[in-house]
Order: structure tokens, then sequence, then C-alpha cells
């Protein structure tokens, strides 16, 4: 496994890899690796003939007051996850070569954007779009492998690949969660141990709230209406957004079918924890 940091390297690399005549599948992360990554990588090793893991905590995603300064990163620790996942390089970029003097373009993806996280962390998408179009162009994969865990940021990338022809395959795979139910997350070590106990009540939302379908109950607002008072039970949750979407338009919905996932995004302390799952047992 080799560490790339250069832009000029990486586009070197992937070229020829490109002349042989091989594929690459590529997992564009931040960092701070957990088993939700390891599993994005180990579906990437089945998808190309190399694997490429980027590590670039982007600037342009965080807004003025979040947690850029902050984000966890631990680079020796993630080479060696990255080796016992087959990884075939690291691109590991500094933002200074990612975003150079004088650069003055980005990505924006409208609509489906400005709802749910896009409410609430404006500009966070056009940097995720900026810097995943910059990371295709560079890597040029065949396909790339994206979470769940990040819903709308899936539903996103579907799109801007989509309306912008990119030659690129997106996967999407299923939330990776500890054994209690908490889903995995860089973020989860910012937690208190008090409020790691209190976040449980994301997955439990989930969980009640797909009971509630099976029993019968197809009103969002109703559900809506008694996971906000269950969430808001616990005493440093704040509710950003408990939301009841299509899966592919992420328009709000009155009433639940195969295609309504649940999202949500919670406060603990400083801490915004973000979760989903769809509601329906027959879901596409
Ligand atoms: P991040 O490093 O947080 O930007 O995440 C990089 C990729 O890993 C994104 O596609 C995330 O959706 C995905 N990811 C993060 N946490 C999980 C998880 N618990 N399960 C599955 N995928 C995850």
């Amino acid at each position: 496994m080799d560490i790339i940091r250069s832009v000029s390297e990486m586009r070197q690399w992937a070229s020829s890899v490109r002349v042989a005549g091989q594929s690459i599948s590529f997992v564009p992360t931040m960092g701070f690796l957990h088993q939700g990554h390891l599993s994005l990588l180990k579906e990437g090793r089945k998808r190309g003939d190399l694997l490429v893991l980027s590590i670039f905590v982007n600037p342009t995603q965080f807004g003025q007051g979040e947690d850029f300064a902050e984000y966890p990163r631990d680079l020796q620790q993630d080479c060696e996850i990255a080796q016992q996942a087959g990884v075939d390089i690291i691109f590991a970029p500094e933002a200074k070569d990612m975003y150079p003097n004088g650069y003055a373009t980005c990505v924006a993806v409208e609509g489906i954007t400005e709802t749910l996280c896009g409410r609430s962390r404006p500009g966070h998408f056009r940097g995720v779009c900026t810097v995943v179009s910059k990371l295709f162009n560079i890597i040029q994969p065949q396909t790339a492998i994206f979470g769940h865990k990040d819903f709308q940021q899936l539903a996103v990338i579907k799109r801007l690949t989509l309306d912008m022809n990119m030659p690129v395959d997106i996967f999407g795979m299923p939330i990776f969660r500890e054994t209690d139910g908490l889903a995995m997350s860089s973020r989860n070590v910012y937690l208190s141990a008090d409020q790691r106990r209190q976040a449980l009540v994301l997955s439990q939302s989930l969980t009640q709230a797909k009971e509630l379908v099976k029993a019968g109950e197809t009103d969002c607002a109703n559900i809506i209406f008694r996971l906000k008072k269950y969430i808001g039970q616990q005493p440093d949750a704040r509710i950003d957004y408990v939301q009841i979407c299509h899966q592919l338009t992420l328009e709000d919905q009155s009433q639940v079918d195969k295609d309504s996932v649940l999202l949500l995004a919670v406060y603990f302390g400083k801490t915004r924890l973000i979760d989903n799952d769809f509601l329906a047992a027959n879901h596409d």
C-alpha cells in the first residue's frame, strides 16, 4: 500500500492504471476510520481491480462555528486499518493542493440539498459536491462507495453523477452500528459517557417508528410527533430535524409507503448526530 499526498502524483497513478486497462474503486472519507468505513472498503475491494481510499477533512464542507479544527484525525491508525482492508492507495492530499490560491469554482446540486442537513448546514453540500467532483476527476474511479449513514449525501451524489454524466457507478452500503445500536461515526468520540447513553434514542426511535408502521400506522405527522416527544425526554437532546422523506427525491411525505425513509439529526451538547432507516419492510 502506498500513500500519495500530491494531486499531480495521484493523477499520474490513476492514468497509468487506466492505460493498463485496470479498474479503480474508490472510497472517499474524512479518516479516523471505524468499522463503518471498513465495510465500504470491503465492498470496494470486490468491485474494482484496485482500491483507492481518500482521507481528506474537507474544509469547504464545514460551516463557520462547525468542528473542522477539532475533527478527529489519526493517519497512522488509518493506515493500519487500510492496509488490513486491502487498500492499494491512500490519497491524503493537503488542503492547499486541493484548493490552491485563486481557486474559484464550486459544484452545487439544487433541490434535494435544500432540505434536512442542507437546511441546517448551509453550504455543506456545495462543499461535498465540489470535493467529490474533484476527487472523481483526479482518481477517475469506475466505482465509488458511500454509506447510507449519510443518506442525503448519497442521494445528492447519485443526482450529481447522473446530472453531470460522470462515468462513475455509485454504490450505497448499509449503516454499520455498535452492538447497542448507535450508528458508528468518527464524531462519537466527542460524546461524554452520559451523552453516549442518551444518544441511543436515535436508533431506538428508528425501531419504534418501524414498529408503529408494522402495527398499521401510516400517518407521518403522528409518527414524527411521537418520536419528537420520545427524543425530547433526554436532557441533552436538542432536535435539529425528524423527517419522513421519499428515498430518492427527499421530499417530505404525509403517508408512509415503500419508499419512506425516516431521517433524524439531534444535537447532544455540541455534537450533532444523524441516523436514518427505511420505514417499510418491503422498501426497494
Ligand atoms: P466520513 O469519513 O464520515 O465522511 O464518511 C465516509 C463514508 O463512510 C461516507 O460515505 C459515510 O456515509 C460512510 N460511513 C460513515 N459512517 C458509517 C457507518 N456507520 N456505516 C456505514 N457507512 C458509514
